[in-house]
């Protein structure tokens, strides 16, 4: 079965999504205005949750600021009334993503779906229509920045000869991976230029795989390339990428040129998440340009007011302008923002932004022979979210063979949860030659903010 696409809308959309990157300031708001009514519009006409926040008389003319925001527990817990199709029932879709041979397949054949455990607590689950996969896709492939000369591809325009690798958590409906499977499955012909592979196997069991696969293009998270970094400087991985993209976390300016100065390359930071895929990327003078004319990102105070612009707010509100099927108006997302005073000097007349990424350690702990074995922090919650269900928790390194596990859960609950979690943490340990570690659980304790007031979920030795 094909995914989820509509080529019609998708050549339309890319025009237009070229387009902008050349158009003003002013354009651009008012792609953004007309994009919004829309919405609006079909909030108003589908989803009861939504028809109840916006004004009675012209819902579309409702002023975003006055809309109340909204939060992943309120949509979760009224699903069947924030869709505005129908047929869209979350019994259903999680018997879907359940299913890792489903993965990147269309549901009820025309919506891709993907769930997010997030930075942010309970699992939440997104479904994009072919008019979102039309942006999401335009605006990967039309607003990343260039990093290689012309020359390079002149002779190979549509990418047939790349190997792009991505590293990740590929067992799950994630949203990086239904959009690898999802490309794969809509042109055969490049299903060899998109490759997944999964950050939980051993260090060793990824290095060969990457060896054997040897990527031009390497897509993932900061963790996961400084990882991939010093494998290369040790010389245990022999591969030489043209590009390497990361995303969802932050990127500090030393891993930055460390990844870069190991592999020789180019690296590209964008800014994504699973409730809107391409919000932001790099230009040339390295500023992330927030994609304006599909999404709009509010940075607000702890009370919900605007912040002026070059000041960090405490939440950020986010509007996607392409889902009209389960719409997100005001939505808080878990990261915070600053949004540039000025315009960037690279001309565009998309606004720039700064985002405080998530700020998880990486553990590195010594395993049976006396090796230092590195953890990345996405694994870790990776296999404590999606493999042992618990969200509220926090891993923190006592030293280089003990670590401490925190759950906010009480009582039953609490014993359930580290019960799951030991199970969970124990076998991903011992396939990493970790088996001696020591593993010490506590339910029933608050985990400590970090310094953004978000949860670090991951702490290492300091
Ligand atoms: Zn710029």
């Amino acid at each position: 079965m094909l995914p989820a696409f509509d080529p019609l809308r998708s050549s339309a959309v890319s025009l237009d999504v070229v387009a902008v990157t050349r158009a003003s300031a002013a354009a651009v708001r008012e792609r953004q205005k007309t994009r919004l009514a829309a919405l609006l519009e079909a909030a108003a006409a589908g989803s009861a949750l939504y028809r109840r926040r916006l004004a009675r008389a012209a819902p579309a003319a409702t002023p975003l600021a006055e809309i109340a925001p909204t939060t992943k527990r309120e949509l979760m817990e009224r699903f069947d009334e924030w869709v505005t199709d129908p047929k869209l029932g979350l019994d259903a879709l999680r018997r879907f993503t359940v299913d890792p041979r489903r993965i990147g397949q269309p549901f009820l054949g025309r919506y891709a779906v993907w769930e997010s455990s997030g930075s942010s607590g309970e699992p939440a689950m997104f479904v994009q229509d072919a008019r979102s996969l039309a942006v999401y896709d335009a605006l990967e492939a039309f607003r990343r920045p260039s990093l290689r000369p012309m020359l390079q591809h002149w002779w190979d325009p549509w990418g047939l000869t790349e190997r792009r690798a991505f590293v990740g958590a590929t067992g799950g409906h994630f949203a990086s991976t239904v959009s690898v499977e999802r490309l794969r499955r809509l042109n055969p012909w490049t299903a060899a230029t998109v490759r997944g592979f999964s950050f939980l196997q051993t260090t060793a069991d990824l290095v060969a795989q990457l060896n054997a696969y040897a990527p031009t293009v390497i897509a993932t998270y900061p963790t996961a390339a400084l990882l991939l970094a010093e494998e290369a400087a040790d010389g245990r991985l022999r591969i030489a990428p043209q590009e390497i993209w990361t995303g969802g976390e932050a990127l500090t300016a030393a891993v930055r040129r460390f990844v870069a100065d190991s592999f020789h390359c180019a690296v590209s930071n964008s800014y994504g998440a699973s409730e809107f895929l391409a919000l932001a990327s790099e230009c040339r003078c390295g500023a992330l340009h927030l994609n304006s004319d599909w999404v709009i990102l509010e940075s607000v105070d702890a009370q919900g007011r605007a912040v002026p612009p070059g000041e960090t707010g405490s939440k950020t509100l986010l509007t996607n302008l392409a889902n009209h099927v389960q719409p997100l108006i005001r939505y808080e997302l878990g990261d915070r923002i600053t949004i540039a005073a000025q315009p960037c000097r690279c001309g565009s007349p998309l606004p720039t932004i700064e985002v405080e990424g998530r700020i998880d350690d990486a553990l590195l702990l010594n395993d049976d022979s006396g090796h230092t074995v590195r953890l990345l922090p996405l694994a870790l919650t990776t296999v404590l979210e999606d493999v042992a269900g618990v969200y509220d928790f926090q891993l923190v390194q006592e030293s280089d063979h003990s670590l401490l596990l925190r759950v906010a859960a009480n009582g039953d609950a609490g014993r359930r949860e580290l019960h799951s979690a030991r199970d969970a943490l124990g076998a991903y340990l011992r396939r990493q030659g970790l088996a001696d570690v020591e593993l010490h659980a506590h339910c029933g304790e608050r985990c400590s903010c970090g310094r953004s007031g978000k949860v670090q979920r991951v702490v290492g030795l300091h």
